[in-house]
């Protein structure tokens, strides 16, 4: 067989993002062997893309700000479908790890008297966001790198994972190949660390990077791992729409936080005319309110733009498809109008917003200091994911950890802005101490050569196989999901969705790369249909079993909330026979004192 190099281990984590470096930091500081592996190069995980910031209840811009408010707002963004222990741990411990963050040398935005300044974010009830202006990511991920780096992690760059590898009920390592030389290599490890993001890229139109394929959540699945809420997909509202080279790009809710307001092409702030009921007596009925809430007036409500990404998402739909959209098939959001509210206005967006003043005049050639942008909603993230133990994040297997966001479970229906990057410290830290633990209590299992055997021939298979392109097939895989799995769903668009995607599990296997095993973005493809098409699949098949519509699952056919369906989530197994299975679970009854604590928030 193909000769392979083999590294070993105490804690493999799989993922540079903001979830697997502080796993790292973590794990390593718990004194165990630390490999790290990441198909792009470090510092290129996609978490350096985020934008708005982080929400934790630090109270820096108002003190009644606490975690109960946090968590009370996380389950009610998320519809109540959340784990209610890992919304508790998360609103609990988001604040030291922001503090400790900044300690380790992340330079937040200021408040006048120098504390971290915290900004306004959809569905959360006071200023919560630290930030550094739009560039939060890259800020964390400097920093988590800048102090990981120091630690004595082995880093494993260009490094693609597409297997894990299992002893009965236990995950024992991973198989990998290299981008450079096409190489293979086997990790040993005692346990493991899944920290693989999200998977807009299934998707036509998303803000995700390239390496946001879901491969993390399907290798999961694929090793016998239970998967929970895929269902749940953010469309965040306010994606470029034109031109279309820059489709799906992000607008950061911050544009909104500091005051931006959607418009249709009557010029009608539409938002006003749809608030639900779970947000009426937090929410203004007037522009001026509005206003005066983004300004920081303690007293006034929040303007309905900050209302929760699923309601405005489906909101900006319902004015395009009623024919009161912008030219290009959007709405408008305008932070220029600021100009007649404050002096100096167009110095104040640019730097509150560098990255979206600069986004838009080299990309768009349009000044948002002086116009409307043109706006439509874009496949952002996932809710759903590997189902996780929420204290110590491992997984249904054994020795297998996930954390960020191809993990599942503090979101519930739906995710408030700011709340993932928190989800990453908080749960990248659980996830590393814990795998850390398990690797001190568990002896390092022998990987076989038979299991290195197979998965090496499955991932050569690609170079014996034509005369599908794996392009093409993702291409139509992209268009399906965007058409019959997006915004607005139904039983029957569903059904036709999950037709399509079996025809495309036929053609993946004759999908072929050409070329050879050195820089072949054809076999990268091929490889990752598998992948793509799994979590594809999961969604459709627990989107198709969810009769109702709640947070970012919207059902055509059942558009209102249903009581049973309230009291469950939907898990997807691989069965023995390689079908999947997707099955309702009930949610365990939240504890009274959380249950007090939302009542009396309320
Ligand atoms: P990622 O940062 O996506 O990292 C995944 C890692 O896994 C990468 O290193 C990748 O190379 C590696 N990987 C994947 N598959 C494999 C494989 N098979 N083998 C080896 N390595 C693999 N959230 C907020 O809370 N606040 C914000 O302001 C915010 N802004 C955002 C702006 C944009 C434009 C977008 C798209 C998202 C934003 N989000 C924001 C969401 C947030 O950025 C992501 O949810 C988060 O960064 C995901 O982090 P992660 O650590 O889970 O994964």
């Amino acid at each position: 067989m193909d000769r392979y190099e083999k590294y070993e281990h105490d804690v493999l984590i799989i993922g540079t993002g903001g979830a697997g470096l502080r796993a790292a930091i973590e794990a390593s500081a718990a004194g165990v062997s630390v490999g790290v592996v990441c198909r792009s190069l470090l510092g290129k995980a996609h978490t350096v893309m985020a934008e708005g910031g982080v929400a934790a209840s630090l109270a820096n811009v108002d003190e009644r700000d606490g975690w109960k408010v946090h968590f009370t707002d996380t389950m009610r963004g998320g519809q109540y479908l959340n784990n209610w222990r890992m919304a508790e741990l998360h609103a609990r411990e988001s604040p030291d790890r922001v503090r400790e963050l900044e300690a380790w040398g992340a330079l937040f935005d200021r408040t006048k008297d120098g504390r971290i300044l915290q900004r306004n974010f959809g569905g959360h009830k006071y200023p919560r966001l630290a930030h550094v202006g739009d560039r939060t990511g890259l800020e964390m991920i400097r920093t988590l790198q800048d102090h990981g780096i120091h630690q004595g992690l082995s880093i494993y760059q260009e490094c693609t994972i597409t297997a894990l590898i299992k002893n009965e009920d236990r995950v024992i390592g991973a198989f990998a190949y290299d981008r450079e030389k096409g190489k293979f290599k086997v990790f040993q490890a005692k346990s493991v660390v899944l920290s693989t993001g999200g998977m807009g890229r299934i998707y036509k139109i998303t803000s995700n990077s390239w390496d946001c394929t879901g491969s993390g959540i399907s290798l999961a699945y694929h090793a016998g791992a239970e998967l929970i809420d895929m269902e749940f997909v953010q469309f965040h509202p306010t994606g470029m729409v034109w031109p279309p080279s820059v489709r799906g790009l992000l607008i950061t809710e911050g544009v909104r936080g500091e005051g931006g307001v959607l418009r249709n092409s009557e010029n009608s702030r539409f938002m006003f005319n749809d608030i639900p009921d779970l947000y009426r007596n937090q929410t203004s009925d007037n522009e001026d309110e509005g206003w005066r809430y983004t300004q920081g007036d303690r007293e006034a409500k929040r303007p309905p733009e900050l209302l929760t990404r699923d309601h405005v998402a489906r909101c900006i739909v319902r004015e395009v498809k009623e024919g009161r959209g912008s030219p290009h098939g959007g709405v408008f959001l305008d932070i220029a109008w600021i100009k007649d509210k404050i002096p100096n206005a167009a110095a104040h967006i640019k730097r509150k917003l560098p990255s979206m003043y600069h986004q838009f005049k080299e990309l768009a050639n349009i000044d948002i200091t002086r116009e409307p942008m043109e706006v439509g909603p874009t496949t952002h993230y996932i809710m759903g994911g590997i189902r996780v133990d929420a204290d110590t994040q491992m997984t249904s297997i054994n020795g297998l950890f996930a954390a960020g966001e191809c993990a599942a479970g503090l979101h519930g229906a739906n995710r408030l802005g700011g709340n993932s990057l928190s989800d990453l410290l908080v749960f990248g830290k659980r996830a590393g101490e814990y795998a850390a633990g398990f690797a001190r209590e568990n002896e390092m299992v022998q990987v076989q050569e038979h299991q290195v055997e197979e998965l090496a021939a499955e991932a050569l298979a690609p170079f014996e196989k034509g005369p599908e392109n794996p392009f093409q097939i993702q291409g139509d895989l992209q268009v399906m999901m965007q058409d019959l799995v997006g915004i607005i769903r139904s039983e029957s668009g569903l059904s036709k969705a999950l037709e399509g995607i079996g025809k495309l599990w036929e053609r993946a296997k004759n999908a072929g790369s050409g070329g050879n095993r050195s820089y072949n973005p054809g076999w990268h493809t091929a490889l990752e249909l598998k992948h793509m098409l799994t979590v594809a699949e999961a969604i459709a098949r627990a989107a198709k079993e969810r009769q109702e519509s709640r947070g970012g699952h919207y059902r055509e056919d059942y558009t209102g909330k249903s009581e049973a369906f309230g009291q469950v989530n939907i898990t997807v197994r691989k069965q023995e026979n390689g079908t999947m299975n997707v099955e309702q679970i009930p949610i365990k009854p939240i504890r009274d004192d959380l249950m007090q604590t939302i009542q009396e928030m309320k």
